[in-house]
This record gives structure tokens, sequence and C-alpha cells, in this order.
């Protein structure tokens, strides 16, 4: 510890990783400040992403099952309605009690907390404070973990209220007539699907030939025809040229890749999420030596270290996956090293999920990754039409598949689709993480009825040996 500098450790961002990185820094008896711009901390995943929209999906989906689902089960609510300033309420609520738990958790830890802009100059940070003034800050070991924003697109100027982002479509004042969102990865897909819920005519336009490029293509392809089934409209190998505000109606250009000719959409609502980008502008980069990838993304090592000593960067920033969960794991890792431990992340066994309904969970390799590399590799397959529970919800649609190294039966990836994938995949990231075969997954005992009997059943038929179909 230096008693001569300012702080242990400064941390830029107060999202997943900056905040994480703060509170493991303080428990190792460091000395740390952390600044961020936003009012409330939680960054990006606690204002405008994770949270806000999960608490919409999941408010959502209790409109939509209530109106859709319900009656199968001898439930019937006649008069049934959306208040949706309520539905608006409960998700601020949501994101309030989140930020301010890290504000507790902050005063909990002694972490100084200055709200403003972080610059780094060399050795230091400057801050300019959002009461004004700005201030010159020291420390041995400065984290960057300032994220990453929306991508816009050329010629599509954002208002926020027709022409949106994710963050205006986490808060339209009222559903949509139509709204076209360009992008089908989870973002787009994800926020369709909250509207498309609640009433609103939803077409997405995908450019390339697939829902969520990088995800295995089977779940893709099914999740594709499931959201179909729900109403929203999926257009793929379509490219938008420009949209363009009239009035109440958005205009949409579209250049179809296919056949080359130009169509237009009218809509009443934008949603443009076609990915993100490393929030870097204003942080002095260049002066202070830091080197960036062809994305822009701070280029790191194993143990977080830029090309400029002392100077770390985590989460969204150091490039994909652009996920809450890594960039904590991220933190962590990154504080353990600098305090003289040892800090690993396993970048196989980080879990991604799409939080439609039913969810999209995956772990680990897909198969065209394993075809691409060579691997050869066995896939156990089980639909949840054969597992019992999902006989008793109702849920029915999708699967599971697990794959694993044909030598030695270790698990390789996993990939669900199905009633609550995002938390039946943590016994597939755990199995991985302890380096199981698909034979010990397949003799571990499953309770009976859950959904997670479709993994043993995966992991048999892996073996051809699935007992329920
Ligand atoms: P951020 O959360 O972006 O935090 C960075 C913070 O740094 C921001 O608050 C920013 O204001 C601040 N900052 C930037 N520059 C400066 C500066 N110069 N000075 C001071 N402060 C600065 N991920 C999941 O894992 N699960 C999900 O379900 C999920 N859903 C999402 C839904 C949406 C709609 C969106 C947009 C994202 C979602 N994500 C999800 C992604 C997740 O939000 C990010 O991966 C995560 O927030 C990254 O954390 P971070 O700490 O790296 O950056």
């Amino acid at each position: 510890m230096n008693q001569s500098s300012d702080a242990d450790v400064v941390v830029i961002g107060g999202g997943p990783g900056g905040y994480v990185a703060a509170i493991r820094a303080a428990q190792a008896g460091m000395r740390v400040i952390c600044i961020e711009d936003r009012p409330a901390l939680g960054g990006t995943c606690l204002n405008v992403g994770c949270i806000p929209s999960k608490a919409l999906l999941n408010s959502s989906r209790y409109f939509w099952e209530s109106k859709e689902r319900w009656g199968r089960h001898g439930i019937v609510i006649e008069g049934l309605s959306l208040d949706l300033p309520a539905m608006m309420r409960q998700k601020s609520e949501a994101v309030r009690t989140l930020t301010s738990g890290i504000d507790h958790l902050f005063r909990k830890h002694k972490i100084e907390r200055i709200q403003g802009r972080g610059r780094l100059t060399v050795g230091r940070v400057a801050v300019s404070a959002s009461e004004g003034g700005t201030r010159d800050i020291e420390a041995p070991s400065i984290v960057v973990a300032t994220g990453s924003a929306p991508i816009a697109l050329k010629d599509i100027p954002i208002d926020e209220q027709r022409i949106v982002t994710s963050t205006g479509a986490l808060a339209l004042p009222e559903v949509p007539e139509h709204l076209v969102v360009i992008g089908g990865g989870y973002i787009g897909l994800e926020l369709g699907s909250v509207w498309a819920r609640l009433g609103s005519r939803v077409t997405c336009l995908e450019m390339t030939d697939r829902l969520l490029p990088g995800m295995d293509h089977e779940l893709a392809t099914q999740l594709q025809r499931i959201l179909e089934k729900q109403g929203l409209t999926v257009r793929l190998q379509t490219k938008v040229a420009a949209a363009r505000r009239l009035g109440e109606t958005i205009e949409v250009s579209l250049a179809s890749s296919g056949e080359g000719r130009l169509e237009t959409l009218q809509c009443s609502h934008l949603l443009i999420a076609v990915g993100r980008r490393p929030s870097t502008d204003g942080l002095g980069l260049e002066q202070a030596g830091i080197d960036v990838d062809e994305h822009g993304f701070i280029k790191i090592d194993r143990q977080f270290r830029t090309t400029t000593e002392g100077v770390f960067a985590i989460g969204d920033v150091a490039g994909p996956p652009l996920l809450a969960h890594k960039a904590m794991d991220e933190a962590v890792a990154c504080i353990d090293g600098i305090a003289g431990r040892t800090g690993y992340v396993n970048y196989d066994a980080i879990p991604a999920v799409v939080y439609t309904w039913p969810e999209v969970a995956s772990v680990g390799r897909t198969e065209d990754e394993l075809q691409a590399n060579g691997v050869t590799y066995r896939a156990g397959r089980f639909p949840y039409r054969a597992n019992s529970r999902g006989r008793c919800t109702g849920d029915l649609d999708g699967f599971v598949k697990v794959l694993a190294d044909e030598k030695t039966d270790l698990i390789l990836g996993a990939h669900i689709l199905g009633p609550d994938a995002g938390t039946t995949i943590h016994e597939l990231v755990a199995a991985m993480e302890f380096g199981a075969s698909v034979e010990e997954l397949s003799r571990m005992s499953h309770a009976h009825p859950t959904v997670n009997e479709a993994v043993r059943e995966a992991a048999l038929a892996a073996h051809g040996r699935a007992i329920h179909i």
C-alpha cells in the first residue's frame, strides 16, 4: 500500500465490472476510489440493461400468459387489462432498489465514490466532477471499466421516443402500434418480445441468414419458429438502408440482400439493436499509450493488463462477450491479481442467456465451432415435449443439447431452448468447471419431476441411452 497516493486502486466506471472491482479491492484492504458518470451506480446493467429488461420481460410474460396460456390450466380471467404505467413503476422500483443497494455496499466498504467523468493522464486519472471542477487522482493501479454503448446507424437519427435504442425501448409510455426492430440479436429479441406480448405488432429485421448469430444454429432456428407462433414477424437477410421520421410515422427503407430490390416499411416505432461499441470517448487512451483492437475494445492480456503499466481493463470495454457476469468475473480476477493472488477467468464456461420465452441458454462450444476446428464429438438431444414437468406446465417447446468430446467424453458445450433455460444451464456450467464427463452427468441423480431431468436425458442420449424417448 502506498500512502502517498490518493488511493491504492482507482476504478473508472460503476457498472458490474467497476462496482465489483471496487468492492473486491476494498475487501482486500485497499483504499478505493470509484468514478462514475451516472447519478446511480450499477452501470448499463442495472440502469438501462439487464435489470429493467428482465423486469419488463417478466411482467409482460405474466400478462401474455394470463391472456394466452392460463385458460388451458382452468384459470379464466375476465376483463384482463394492461396498466403500463404500473408495469413501468415496478421496473423502476427494481432498478432503484438494486442501484441504491450498491450505494449501501460502497458505504459499508468505505469506498469513495466520485460522480463525474474520468480521463486517463500519465499515471493518474483526472475527473471532471458533475458538480463542477476537476480533480487529479494518483494511484498505482487504475481499472478501466467504462462499459459499452449502443451502436448507432448512419443516417438514422435517434430521438429515444420514436426511433430508439434499447434505453428508449425500456421506457416507452405507450404500447407501440407497430415496432420494427433492427437486429436479431438478444437485445432485439428480448425487447421485441416485451412489446409483442403487450400487444404491439413487431417486425424483426436481421441482416444475416439467422437469428442470434454466434449461438447454436438449431436453437436459433427453433426459437424463430416459436417467436413467429407468438406473433413476431422475422425477416432474415434484410438490410436497412435508411429510416426517417415523418410525424407519427417512421419510414424504413430496406435493401433486401436476396434480390437487391428496395422496399419501404411504415411503423410507429423503430428500435435500433445492432450491437454495442466500447465506451472510450474522451477517456484519453491514446495519450495514455493504451492500445485498442480494430473494434476499439481495449487490448488486455490474461491478467487484464493494458499496454500501459498500472492500467487494467475489464468488462465490456475490454471486449466480448458483453455480459454482466463476465464483467464481474473479470473484476474479481483482476483485483485478485493486483492483490498478489491468482486471478483467473475460465472463458470456456461463461453462460449466455436470452430471456425470451422459452429462454435460450448456452455454454461452451457450438457444433459449428467444433466442426470448424475438426473436433470429433457426440451430441445428445432431448426435447421438452418428452419431459414430464413440461407436460405439467405446458412448456413443451425446445430441447437440451449436450456436446461431448468423442474420445474423452468431456462436456464441450451445452445449448438449451426451454422453460427457465437460464437457470438450468448452470448445472452444465458446474459440470464443465469440474471437468465432468457426459457419462458422469448422466449418472447424477435428478429430482423428478423437474425440467433439469431433460439435461440428464440429453447426457444419456449422447451415448444412445435416453430413457424417455
Ligand atoms: P457498464 O455496465 O456499461 O458500466 C460502465 C459504466 O461506466 C457506466 O455506468 C458509464 O456511465 C460509466 N462510464 C463510462 N465512461 C466513463 C467515464 N469516462 N467516467 C466515469 N464513468 C464512465 N448482460 C447480461 O449478462 N445479462 C443480461 O440479461 C443483459 N441484458 C442486457 C439488456 C440490455 C437492454 C443491455 C443494453 C445490456 C444487457 N446486458 C446483459 C449487458 C450488460 O449490461 C453489460 O455486459 C454490462 O453492463 C457490462 O458491465 P461493465 O461494468 O463492463 O459496463
